[in-house]
């Protein structure tokens, strides 16, 4: 450890100016939870940043038109497939004498499509974006937000396959209204886009994208269908057990991921039988709202290291990718530690996890494992054969996951042979 060692502190991030903004110094740390190091070695300095406003309970959706009153009269509403859901959020914007411009998103969110949106909101002059929807409709808004108020292409500002330019103006205000219960994408900063051309999913990504509002009201999550309460709320799950692994976890993201575990734990099949049990769609709206604070925080690994560019490859739902990876790239993550890590604290993490999603206070790490499969079999997640995914695809993959950004808050580092591995076991 370094000198900051002694000095460690608490920040928080403030997203509402036009630079990071330290206001609270909270309290000095005294313990890490670091996975580098041992329970009673302070640890470095560390940073936490979210949506500006966080507003949640069912019913909460009737507070949007004055929330958004306070932006302006014209709004862009970007919203998915489902028109009565525009309606309803009209109406409520409406009532507050706002002018709103619908752009819809049918697919996940294209380059293209969040120029054109950028472009409609830049033209009809929005003073505030509000996405209402699933991950892809929440993404494009944000997307839309950033790009509307800055110069250029959006390959200027895009990671990986573009030149990766930071936003040089604030984004449009946005306001992130989850219809889904798994991204947690309305309190992260990037929003993930396809590339048709370049067949990857690559992040637009800014402090300044984090939403002003991310107002969360689980009601509107009482009529997902089954098949996607399962896929959705595995990708919340995954988003709640890999940040806590990871070895960027910090202990405001350790406090959210134990939380998201334990409502995951005791809801996820509760609400994919009864979609009208409320306190269990609550819960599952929590967990993702954790996976979200967690993952923009301490990042995520290997399931969504393969995830990520598999989806960019194959058709398949992300949720359901991530929830046939997770107990195979669990039980690989253990073995790996076992036998090259041994003292890696996040060994005694994976002990923790097992513990709060079976209840035993005496289960092992592997016997998460053995959970998340049986999970896996009672929610009928498909193998990801069913995508199309098969050899040959193997060696492409397996570069493109282990390059990942994702793969980089993993607790260890994959080699190839386990990374193939995993892919394998949830073929
Ligand atoms: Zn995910």
């Amino acid at each position: 450890m370094g000198e900051t060692a002694n000095r460690s502190e608490y920040w928080l991030f403030c997203s509402f100016t036009y630079s990071p903004l330290y206001i609270h110094r909270l309290q000095k740390l005294h313990y890490a939870t670091n996975n580098h190091h041992k329970s009673s070695t302070p640890m470095s300095t560390f940073e936490f940043a979210t949506a500006t406003r966080i507003i949640f309970g069912a019913g909460t959706l009737t507070q949007l038109g004055p929330l958004a009153a306070a932006f302006g009269s014209t709004a862009l509403l970007v919203t998915g497939r489902t028109p009565q859901r525009r309606e309803k959020v009209a109406q409520q914007i409406g009532s507050h004498d706002i002018r709103s411009h619908n752009f819809v998103v049918t697919n996940e969110p294209t380059i293209d499509v969040v120029e054109a949106g950028a472009n409609q909101a830049r033209q009809l002059g929005c003073d505030v974006v509000i996405s209402v929807g699933g991950g892809s409709a929440i993404d494009a808004g944000k997307a839309v937000a950033a790009l509307a108020t800055n110069p250029g292409r959006p390959l200027d500002y895009l990671e990986v396959i573009g030149a990766g330019k930071p936003l040089v103006a604030d984004p449009l205000p946005f306001i992130a209204i989850p219809t889904t219960a798994g991204t947690g994408t309305e309190v992260t900063k990037n929003a993930v886009l396809a590339s048709t051309a370049h067949a990857v999913k690559v992040s637009l990504r800014d402090n300044r994208m984090l939403p002003n509002i991310a107002l969360i009201d689980p009601e509107l999550t009482y009529d997902m269908p089954p098949a996607i309460t399962a896929t959705t709320g595995m990708d919340a799950l995954t988003q709640v057990l890999e940040p806590y692994v990871s070895h960027l976890a910090t202990p405001i993201t350790d406090g959210f991921c134990r939380e998201g575990l334990r409502r995951a734990a005791r809801s996820l099949c509760t609400v994919f039988h009864n979609g009208d049990d409320a306190a269990a769609r609550e819960d599952m709206a929590l967990c993702s709202l954790f996976g979200g604070l967690a993952l923009a925080n301490a990042k995520l690994g290997a399931v969504h290291g393969i995830a990520g560019p598999l989806g960019g490859m194959f058709p398949a739902p992300h949720g359901a990718v991530c929830g046939k990876l997770l107990p195979a790239a669990t039980a690989i993550n253990i073995a790996a530690l076992h036998s090259r890590e041994p003292e890696n604290p996040a060994l005694a993490r994976y002990t923790k996890v097992a513990r709060i999603l079976t209840g035993d206070p005496n289960a092992q790490a592997k016997d998460a494992v053995t959970w998340l499969d049986a999970l896996g079999e009672e929610l009928a997640l498909p193998g990801l054969g069913t995508y199309g995914i098969g050899k040959s695809d193997f060696a492409n993959l397996i570069a493109k996951s282990s390059r990942s950004s994702s793969m980089k808050g993993n607790p260890i580092v994959l080699m190839d042979e386990e990374i193939l591995e995993i892919v394998r076991r949830s073929l």
